[in-house]
């Protein structure tokens, strides 16, 4: 076998990663059609419902609302749950700040159970052993395009009476057992920050999968200041407050193109993915993230984790190895779960204030999630993008697959590549 890259061997990434476009001509004309409206208010426009018509046909949804961001999203989304002071949310100690952020402005508190270690989605048991008196939601995070096991998660929810907000941030075209994620819970949100796999710039939306016209009509109302626009005569006799999360005409028009590109940039994405995992099935020291034979994941980045009783380095050499390989990646996700922050260590939303943790018995103690912490401490991150091309997923999956071998403390320096 060669000498790593890092020991001075030759590079196994030698020709730049292959890029692309994202925004070209179909983005433009739709903009210079929304300024011609006269109007960038979603209301008045017909972008916006473009862009969502267009997305719920994708989805074979009835009803969606635009918002402002994919935190928006699911902070709408909370709010037509009926989510308020002191109720408990279950959700993933591994994600985005966005997914906790509306449950504490609805000042309820979130709740963290633990991950299954290969999915790092919820563990549907542990999601159970969380429960009190108090939980009236699970916020599941389909993390990096992969699906959580939702017929459990449906079940304990009815079984409880408890509302399902899907967090689809980074799970776009995403099946579960055929079913596309975000149209299985109560409440599918989704972003369009510039990060995703698409874009508007920043943007979400939340589909209402009650499909009943109510249920709509509170969810479009809690993204506009809870005015009622929908009905016949606008309705500003508000009961309780809501923000304004409006998304604009201009983010609309880039919306109906971009939808258009989504997927394609899915099933991209999805072989890619796919590809990698076949091909460090059986890699030393190398556990890929399980996607379940009836799933689809469509990959927002790829993560493996090691496993380091396997081999002769740490994580950090791990990694400094494949990036002197020529492949991008880093060291897990997030750098700590989520309850570690400073703000559930100090029980402090809100600057001098203990509230709403003060509500509830709910901790944040270090060891809570022992899985979901252990994925984060051996983790491995690497970037996918739809533009890549096939040569350069064969590099990637040799580059790890060499530096897994140099360091294996079994099979030393062999390397075998198999593609089907
Ligand atoms: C990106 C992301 C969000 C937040 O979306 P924004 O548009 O950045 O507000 C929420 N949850 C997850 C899992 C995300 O990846």
């Amino acid at each position: 076998m060669e000498p790593l890259a890092l020991d001075g061997g030759p590079k196994t990434k030698s020709t730049p990663f292959a890029s692309g476009k994202r925004f070209g001509a179909e983005e433009a004309e739709q903009l210079l059609e929304a300024l011609e409206q006269n109007t960038l208010f979603y209301h008045f426009g017909h972008k916006v419902k473009h862009f969502l018509a267009d997305f719920n046909q994708l989805y074979g949804v009835k009803y969606s609302v635009a918002t402002s961001s994919g935190t928006a999203a699911l902070h709408v989304a909370l709010g037509a749950a009926g989510i308020s002071v002191g109720d408990e949310v279950i959700t993933s100690p591994i994600t985005d700040q966005g997914s906790l952020i509306g449950i504490l402005y609805q000042n309820a508190i979130p709740v963290f159970a633990d991950l299954e270690p290969h999915t790092y989605n919820l563990d549907p048991k542990s999601v159970e052993s969380r429960i009190t008196p108090r939980t009236k939601a699970i916020l599941v995070v389909h993390l990096a395009g992969n699906p959580c096991d939702m017929d459990p998660i449906m079940e304990i929810a009815k079984r409880y009476g408890l509302k399902v907000i899907e967090d689809c941030a980074q799970s776009y075209m995403t099946k579960y057992k055929g079913r596309l994620t975000g149209t299985i819970g109560d409440y599918g949100c989704f972003s369009t920050n510039d990060f995703k796999h698409i874009s508007t710039g920043d943007g979400g939306i939340v589909v209402v999968n009650s499909g009943d016209e109510a249920d709509y009509e509170t969810t479009h109302a809690f993204a506009d200041k809870n005015y009622r626009r929908l009905g016949t005569q606008l309705d500003r006799g508000t009961k309780h407050i809501a923000p304004n999360y409006r998304m604009t005409e201009l983010q609309g028009a880039v919306g109906i193109a971009q939808v258009r590109k989504l997927p394609w940039i899915c099933e991209r994405r999805k072989v890619i993915g796919d590809r990698l995992n076949q091909v460090l099935a059986s890699a030393q020291g190398i556990r890929t993230p399980e996607v379940r034979p009836d799933d689809e994941c469509t990959y927002w980045f790829y993560m493996f984790r090691l496993e380091l009783s396997e081999l002769s380095c740490t994580r950090e050499q791990f990694c400094k190895a494949l990036e002197a390989e020529g492949i991008p990646n880093r060291a897990g996700y997030i750098p700590q779960v989520c309850y570690m922050q400073p703000l559930f260590q100090n029980r402090q939303a809100y600057l001098g204030s203990s509230f709403p943790f003060d509500l509830t018995e709910t901790s944040y103690e270090p060891g809570l999630c022992p899985v979901a912490e252990n994925i984060l401490e051996t983790a491995v991150q690497i970037p996918i993008n739809e533009f890549y091309s096939d040569e350069d997923i064969r590099d990637i999956g040799l580059a790890v697959l060499k530096v897994a071998s140099a360091y294996s403390t079994r099979s030393k320096g062999r390397v075998s590549y198999v593609e089907e």
